[in-house]
């Protein structure tokens, strides 16, 4: 990765410089974002702090540590996973490869989510919420943290992914809001009893099965699979809602539901059967259809 005669005492600057360009040969998109955010990772310091100390000449761990970081980045893993945290909702996340890397797109399922319950249901003392598929648990954690009356039942078919949400709620100091259990939807067996929800909240996997090769090697090689599969035309799991969230959901509730950009006609007919009086769409920052919202 570079000429060691020419960097007697390996600056940050330098080092840095060097690892931008490396990951730009390796066409990685915001290489200097990338670069430094791997770096500050290896020295314990934020980003920021990276620009107090760039004559700081590194020691030889810490430029090995941040090659093989630089390596594994250049090799398409996700800058999310090596870091081992993201951020959504201006809240810190835990993700591994066990789960959905939390998305942008997705905060707009739960502003709203938030928006709506405040209206509806503000001054109730406790709203009840179901997430389905929760994974890292960005949208449980989300919800239960902006919304101090929430109760929350947090479901995924996958230990892991549980196991991590709930870390990611104890992170974020709201464990007692949230249950976390094991529950396949599409058999939709280990709901317990006859509970009904106020609100249902689900970013379920919405890719089509044959479209999968196609996706960028950060999420093929480095996602979940069964995070992202929504089976041959992708809408398997807007199917299975229309035939159980009927019953889970209170006479006063909403289930608010991302979807993909070009799925908002083929969900709408979904959903165009009874008890839905209400569907509305939400677009994304781009202007592509991204949640739907469904009321009875
Ligand atoms: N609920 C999680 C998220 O929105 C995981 C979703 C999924 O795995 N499809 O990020």
């Amino acid at each position: 990765m570079s000429d060691p005669s020419r960097h007697q005492h390996w600056r940050l600057i330098d080092v840095l410089q060097e690892a931008v360009a490396y990951l730009e040969s390796r066409h990685i998109e915001h290489a200097r974002l990338n670069a430094e955010r791997l770096l500050a990772h290896i020295l314990g310091v934020s980003r920021m702090d990276l620009y107090l100390q760039f004559e700081k000449p590194l020691k030889t761990e810490e430029r090995e540590a941040y090659k093989h970081l630089l390596r594994r980045r250049a090799g398409r893993e996700p800058l999310q996973t090596i870091l081992g945290e993201t951020e959504f909702m201006s809240l810190p996340f835990n993700v591994t490869e066990n789960v959905l890397i939390p998305r942008p797109e997705t905060e707009i399922l739960v502003e709203n989510a938030i928006e709506i319950t405040k209206t509806r249901f503000g001054n109730k003392s406790s709203i009840h919420i179901l997430d389905i598929g929760t994974g890292s648990g960005c949208i449980a954690v989300s919800l239960a943290r902006y919304l101090k009356n929430a109760r929350i039942l947090a479901v995924d078919q996958h230990p892991a992914a549980l196991n991590l949400a709930r870390k990611n709620a104890e992170l974020n100091a709201v464990n007692d809001q949230i249950e976390f259990i094991r529950m396949n939807i599409i058999e939709s067996s280990g709901m317990p009893g006859k509970i009904r929800f106020d609100l249902i909240v689900s970013n379920p996997p919405y890719i089509r099965t044959p479209d999968l090769p196609t996706l960028p090697p950060e999420i093929r090689d480095h996602e979940p699979v069964d995070a992202l599969d929504g089976g041959p035309d992708g809408l398997r799991y807007y199917r299975s809602f229309q035939s159980i969230l009927p019953d889970w959901l209170n006479e006063s509730g909403a289930v608010l539901l991302e979807i993909g950009a070009d799925q908002a006609k083929d969900v709408q007919n979904i959903f165009s059967q009874s008890p839905w009086t209400s569907i509305r769409l939400l677009q994304d920052l781009a202007g592509l259809d991204r949640v739907i919202i469904l009321s009875k």
